[in-house]
């Protein structure tokens, strides 16, 4: 079976950025199971990965604008301190949930000046190009509670109790 809309698709990946460092593997843990064609993962590796079937093995390196985006300066913005809950002592490098116009979204303090707070709600790999190693373990048809929860079940899906 060849991956294709709807399909259950299994890999163990590597994921390393332009300079060759490693940002992510399922090397040694469960590998990676996702339904193709329902926007799990990025779309250049689901474009990848269309009609490969289990044993294929490639490395695909994938452009920012299909992976998390390009960097969105509107998305870097000032806000006082006040708008903090009391008692947060407000670092670079803190992540936390905001609530943007376009709905709830993570973002990181990129620096504290004054009573001024940068916020960055760009995605950590945006503007970035992504560099993947795929091995594309298992390819199956969905079944249809997987495909009514709209996630895999099972080993590198999600369990429930
Ligand atoms: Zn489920």
């Amino acid at each position: 079976m060849q991956v294709a809309r709807d399909a259950v698709v299994v890999i163990h990946y590597t994921l390393k950025n332009d300079a060759g460092e490693v940002l992510d593997s399922s090397a040694g843990a469960d590998p990676l199971a996702y339904i193709q064609g329902g926007g799990n993962i990025i779309p250049g590796l689901e474009e990848a990965l269309e009609g490969k079937q289990a044993g294929d093995k490639f490395d695909v390196s994938i452009p920012a604008e299909k992976a998390y985006g390009v960097h969105d300066k509107s998305l870097i913005q000032q806000v006082p301190r006040r708008s903090f809950q009391t008692g947060t002592d407000v670092k670079a490098g803190m992540r936390f949930t905001a609530q943007t116009e376009h709905g709830p979204r993570q973002v990181v303090v990129t620096r504290v000046t004054g009573d001024m707070v940068s916020v960055d709600g760009n995605h950590p790999l945006a503007g970035q190009a992504l560099h993947f190693a795929v091995e594309l373990i298992e390819v199956r048809a969905a079944s249809a509670e997987e495909m009514s929860h709209g996630h895999v079940h099972g080993p590198g899906g999600h369990h429930h109790d």
